[in-house]
């Protein structure tokens, strides 16, 4: 399944994908008429009942939800709701209880968190979790795809460091002294350096200040566009998430209570799985 000759991105002046070529599962003008569920034809990733438990402690109940190629997901919650469970989950780092997981059609549950990566689907973990006495440059190529040594890597490293100019301008730089918005640009460069065609974030915008969330999270926005990648992003900032999102999943204690289009998705169903608020969604 994996494509070694899949393109970390359009190269060039002129981005190729067109912004109308993407999912259009965010224009409001359209919102009423499409699906709140993506059916399988059209899911990059499908997940179908999934369960996860630590012992006796079920951290997901039969989670299902979709992702077309291209779209942005939020998954959103409060403390505790089972968000970074369901994307260690899915980049293989827990094992599941029961439920499938297909990308492109293929099952990949069950599957080592490295051949998840191969697969296709990249995780950017909450924290970062940077090689802090490596240089940046030097935590880029652990994510590198490697592919035959060369050309392809420079042109991937071009890429990321088009993508976060901060990263070029710092590429020597031990990324332990960086500051926070760096290291969450570096943690997601990294990621892309697999050339995933799906990018797992967990909580890109915590302990940031809201101009960085707005730089990062339009970057995502253009590399999701440009690259047609598929993001699945878990966030307790609904808003930030929502505007970027085509949609999004409310996670409540485990389960999936509510779904919809991110203009449709009710403040009151966010403010519920925030708050445990008793107002109907
Ligand atoms: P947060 O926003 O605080 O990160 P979350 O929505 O990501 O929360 P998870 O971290 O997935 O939630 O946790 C879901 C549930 O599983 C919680 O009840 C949590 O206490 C529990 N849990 C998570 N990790 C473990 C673990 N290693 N062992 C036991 N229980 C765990």
């Amino acid at each position: 399944m994996t494509d070694r000759t899949r393109p970390l991105a359009t190269r060039g002046d002129s981005f190729g994908t067109p912004a109308a070529a993407r999912v259009p599962l965010g224009d409001s003008q359209s919102a009423a008429s499409q699906p709140e569920t993506l059916g399988a034809s059209t899911a990059l990733v499908q997940v179908q009942g999934l369960s996860v438990s630590y012992g006796a402690i079920a951290a997901l109940r039969g989670v299902s939800l979709t992702a077309a190629a291209g779209e942005a997901v939020a998954i959103l919650g409060a403390n505790g709701a089972g968000k970074t469970t369901l994307l260690r989950a899915l980049s293989g780092q827990l094992a599941a209880k029961s439920g499938t997981v297909t990308l492109e059609g293929q099952p990949i549950l069950g599957l080592r968190p490295a051949k998840i990566v191969q697969a296709g689907i990249a995780h950017v973990p909450e924290g970062r979790q940077i090689f802090g006495r490596l240089s940046v440059r030097d935590n880029l190529r652990l994510g590198a795809f490697l592919p035959s040594k060369g050309k392809l890597l420079a042109e991937d490293e071009e890429r990321i460091y088009s993508l976060f100019p901060r990263l070029s301008e710092r590429a020597e730089q031990i990324a332990g002294t960086m500051s926070g918005g760096e290291q969450q640009m570096l943690a997601i460069g990294r990621a892309l350096l697999s050339r995933p065609k799906v990018l797992l974030l967990d909580e890109p915008s915590m302990g940031l200040a809201p101009i960085i969330v707005d730089q990062i999270f339009e970057t995502l926005t253009r590399i999701s566009r440009e690259d047609q990648l598929t993001l699945v992003i878990v966030e307790q900032n609904a808003r930030a998430a929502l505007d970027l999102a085509e949609r999004g999943y409310l996670l409540e204690s485990g389960e999936i209570t509510a779904e919809g289009n991110s203009a449709t998705l009710s403040d009151s169903a966010i403010r519920a799985a925030y708050l445990g608020s008793t107002d109907p969604p």
